[in-house]
């Protein structure tokens, strides 16, 4: 028997939520719901694990999240990191000066990022249960049923509450009637898993002219992942891709294949910019995904569907501990489609410079960029976009100017810090005083610099700021945190 899957995988059917894929979004939610207590099914179709990659860059704020859940060192050993992230051209933004413990772009394939998920999660408690393909959902008052197709037997399960991360062609969504808006940004990209005789000169290799473009990185075992677009050649997706092919469009634009051989994955797709309507519908929830697509450039797409999770596991956890009202579960809609809309739209700048076709253009473009770069505000803005490092949530109004930021990993007195802190799944306190008051169920961390006293949220962002005593209290309660001890 596999070490994932239960004995009898339809002996319990049901749950406190059951999660749809077990893609990257997906574990991290399951793994962070089991860490909270709470009873988690994970619906797989898939039967086995994939050994095919589609992400290969994890960015500083995902690492942050990693680090809160005590598993960020494991995840940069498996890869390479890259403190400068190439663009196009010679057009590149370093990501030295980060604010962060992690001030580069891991490059690790995909699959490292749901194996230590996968781990994490199944260690916690959590039910995967593969070759089950959800194709119905019926939302009723207090809970959802899911019909279940397992090797054509049909099963039922019933969650409080459902989260469709099952990708871009999400049932869960198309179930829900929610649109799924946007076009088409790129007809025809190919991928390949290769090797190569000679070694390209970079560790992210960009590169690009009238014949197209094309991007080789490296996964650190031998094989490589390129990937490359021919914009005088755009069939379906479902035309064969040929080793050759690649290797004569990688010599047009590189001057060179670089000896490419032995591939063990070649697949050819289309790449769309869309946002779901909505990520919330009642007592279901899309995250990842199936709440957002858009073209890999700049590398956000796994990267944000993690910060999904991050921002819905505590939330849902507080809600089905009865700490918070289900108007909670509202505040991950308003926290995560105006991030996912931004994602979008640096995707959507970054993929149109990067084809530009004439030799003009292009030297156009890399004038502006260069120049912007430079300049400090905007290429601040960029590092701090790509990265994930700069996104801040909604504050009400009235609220100190820290709500909503991203909380910075202070160092504490006792040698520990905030995202070490974090790891116990709680929301944390910084409180400078040290005769400051006690409370239930709260981590409290005194912090080495001055610093305003402020509730950290177990996904690493202010939930409140100012000075300790019945503002703090309310909040404590607003949030479902803790209560004052007695
Ligand atoms: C070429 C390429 C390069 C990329 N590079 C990057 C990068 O560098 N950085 C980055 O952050 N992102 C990148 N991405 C995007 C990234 O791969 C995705 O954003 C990420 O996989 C999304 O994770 P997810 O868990 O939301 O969905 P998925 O990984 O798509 O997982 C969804 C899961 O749901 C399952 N499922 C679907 N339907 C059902 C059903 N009805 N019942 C049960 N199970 C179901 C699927 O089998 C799948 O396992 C890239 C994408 C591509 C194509």
């Amino acid at each position: 028997m596999d070490w994932w899957r239960r004995a009898d995988p339809m002996d319990e059917t049901t749950y406190d939520v059951v999660i749809v894929g077990a893609g990257p979004t997906g574990l991290l939610l399951a793994g962070d719901l089991a860490a909270a207590g709470v009873r988690v099914a994970v619906l797989e179709k898939r039967r086995d694990e994939s050994n095919l990659t589609r992400a290969f860059g994890v960015h500083a704020r995902t690492l942050e999240q990693f680090d809160a859940r005590g598993l960020a060192d494991r995840l940069v050993d498996t890869g390479k990191t890259l403190g400068r992230l190439r663009l196009f051209g010679t057009v590149s933004v370093s990501l030295a000066s980060l604010p962060t413990r992690f001030p580069f772009l891991l490059v690790t394939p995909q699959y490292q990022v749901e194996r230590l998920l996968l781990e994490r999660a199944v260690a916690g408690g959590v039910d995967l249960i593969r070759g089950a393909r959800v194709v119905k959902i019926e939302s009723g008052q207090d809970e959802v049923q899911l019909t279940v197709d397992r090797d054509g037997d049909i099963h039922t399960f019933t969650g409080r509450y459902v989260v469709g991360a099952d990708g871009r062609h999400s049932t869960v969504r198309d179930q829900l009637g929610l649109d799924f808006p946007g076009h088409s940004v790129l007809r025809s990209l190919i991928l390949a898993d290769v090797q190569f005789t000679e070694s390209p000169p970079e560790v992210l290799t960009v590169l690009g002219n009238q014949h197209g473009f094309c991007l080789i990185v490296p996964f650190g075992d031998g094989w490589y992942r390129v990937m490359a677009r021919n914009p005088d050649w755009e069939p379906p997706d479902s035309t064969p891709v040929t080793l050759e092919e690649i290797a004569t469009l990688v010599r047009r634009i590189a001057g060179t294949d670089y000896g490419m051989h032995s591939p063990r994955w070649m697949s050819r797709f289309h790449s769309d910019e869309r946002q779901a309507t909505a990520y919330r519908q009642g007592r279901v929830l899309l995250a990842g995904d199936a709440a957002h697509v858009h073209s890999p450039a700049g590398g956000m797409g796994m990267n944000t569907g993690l910060q999904d999770a991050a921002n819905l596991g505590w939330k849902l956890a507080a809600v089905l501990h009865g700490r918070a009202g289900d108007s909670l579960l509202d505040t991950y809609e308003a926290e995560r489609r105006p991030v996912g809309r931004m994602v979008l739209r640096t995707s959507g700048g970054l993929i149109r410079a990067v084809i530009l076709r004439s030799s003009l253009a292009r030297a156009a473009r890399n004038g502006i960029f260069r120049a912007g770069i430079a300049v400090r505000p905007l290429g601040d803005q960029l590092r701090m976009r790509l990265s994930g490092i700069g996104v801040r949530y909604p504050a009400s109004r009235g609220a100190h100017p820290l709500v909503g930021q991203r909380a910075p990993d202070l160092a504490a007195q006792d040698g520990s810090r905030l995202y070490t802190a974090l790891r116990g799944g709680g929301f944390v306190l910084v409180d400078p005083d040290p005769s400051g008051p006690g409370y239930d169920h709260l981590v409290t961390l005194r912090p080495v610099e001055p610093t305003t006293p402020m509730l950290v949220r177990p996904d690493g962002y202010v939930a409140w700021a100012g000075s300790t005593g019945p503002d703090l209290d309310r909040a404590l309660s607003a949030w479902g945190a803790a209560q004052r001890a007695s």
